[in-house]
């Protein structure tokens, strides 16, 4: 199969249990869940998984998902940092420049050894973010001798038994989840339908830059022991931050800050080593409603995708929607709402216009061979319960991005 391509196996819609209600259901009189287009990715184009994110899916694994906004309790907007203009609060700034300086001092965590510091003159200096995030990196000392050894490697999303320990220790300590099975940790965190392609830089990288788009795994090792792993995507337009877990002995270093500043970061390494589209930090889905899910709007400038036009609008300016009602629309203000929607959705009654069933295409099975034809042409396309499994999907994508995916029975 041509590697150009993408396929998915589609799976209609779904309901799921919603994890970020607490209590659950709190806001939404018991309805703690929320329904889902999604299917199973065989392979994605880095391009139409990117044309997705920027429509509200997401992927665990090869499986992708876009949560219906109007039918869940906890709506999940899409949410980017512009990695060129973000700006560290004083208080993200402090958590990175905390962190070099354990890294080279050793430095006890004390308001006195802090003062100290920014009297010797050290903190006033302009603080550059990539310069900051790579400060106490041990390939970027070449005459110091840190108290610590900090490395920090970017590598294809691959399975080994350190991650492994690592996501154990953390889904235990941290989600107090005890049941974990290295087939469920490659399933989420290692497999990825994502088609490697190379990333276009108009000149040879600096050797830390990734050159291919993809799925990787970005380690954080202190003295030769893996503390933290962020599991990244990098796309045509933006780092895609799909996991992040880490060690529970270095919770008091705000990790999770700094793999942020880490990785909008990268994308602006990417974008200043001559990649013009690398724009973005995407932090996953923003929930309002939650707020250990808030955090994400802590960076500043974000913006949201709007859930009906998926046009971006600055995360500001979206707040005062988002206060007052649970579905909040910022392209329409008026469909802004506080009633979950469950009803079955108007496009599985509305068939596809006779050229879309032209254009999208199916894998469908004759004997030992596949073959790719048109919806129109396909023999099980008339199938009420096939056309409940891709509509929901090709609804979720839109006409074009549909256009690129072949939708395997
Ligand atoms: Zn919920």
């Amino acid at each position: 199969m041509n590697s150009s391509f993408s396929i998915g196996i589609p799976s209609g819609r779904n309901s799921s249990a919603c994890g970020y209600c607490s209590p659950p259901g709190e806001r939404s009189q018991g309805e703690s869940s929320y329904q889902v287009a999604g299917f199973d990715a065989v392979q994605l184009t880095c391009q139409t998984y990117q044309g997705m994110i920027d429509r509200g899916w997401r992927r665990s694994g090869t499986w992708c998902y876009k949560p219906d906004l109007r039918a869940s309790c906890c709506p999940q907007y899409t949410i980017r940092l512009d990695a060129l203009q973000f700006k560290p609060s004083k208080s993200q700034r402090k958590v990175l420049n905390r962190w070099n300086r354990y890294v080279l001092e050793g430095e006890p965590d004390d308001a006195a050894a802090s003062s100290q510091k920014s009297r010797s003159g050290k903190s006033s200096t302009e603080f550059v973010l990539p310069i900051a995030v790579h400060a106490s990196e041990i390939s970027n000392l070449s005459d110091e001798s840190p108290t610590h050894r900090f490395e920090v490697t970017l590598e294809p999303s691959t399975f080994t038994e350190e991650k492994f320990t690592l996501y154990k220790k953390y889904q235990s300590t941290i989600h107090n989840d005890h049941k974990n099975s290295s087939a469920g940790f490659k399933r989420f965190l290692v497999e990825s339908p994502l088609k490697d392609e190379p990333i276009p830089y108009p000149q040879t990288p600096p050797p830390y830059l990734p050159r291919q788009y993809g799925s990787y795994h970005q380690l954080y090792r202190i003295d030769g022991k893996l503390m933290a792993m962020a599991v990244l995507d990098i796309l045509p337009t933006c780092v895609s931050s799909v996991y992040f877990m880490y060690d529970i002995d270095w919770e008091d270093h705000s990790l999770g800050k700094l793999s942020a500043m880490r990785e909008v970061s990268l994308a602006r390494e990417i974008h200043e080593a001559g990649v013009d589209n690398m724009l973005y930090l995407y932090m996953g889905f923003y929930i309002h409603s939650c707020p250990k899910m808030k955090y994400k709007g802590d960076y500043s400038p974000s913006f949201l995708a709007d859930p009906e036009t998926y046009e971006w609008f600055p995360l500001e300016s979206c707040r005062p929607s988002l206060d007052t009602f649970r579905y909040a629309c910022f392209s329409h203000p008026s469909h802004s709402s506080d009633e979950v929607i469950t009803d079955e959705p108007d496009y599985l009654q509305v068939p596809l216009s006779s050229d879309d069933e032209k254009e999208i295409r199916m894998l469908v099975a004759s004997g030992k061979r596949n073959f790719v034809v048109s919806l129109s042409e396909s023999p099980y396309w008339q199938y009420d319960e096939i056309q409940r499994e891709c509509l929901p999907c090709i609804h979720g994508l839109g006409i074009d991005l549909s256009k690129g995916v072949i939708f395997k029975i």
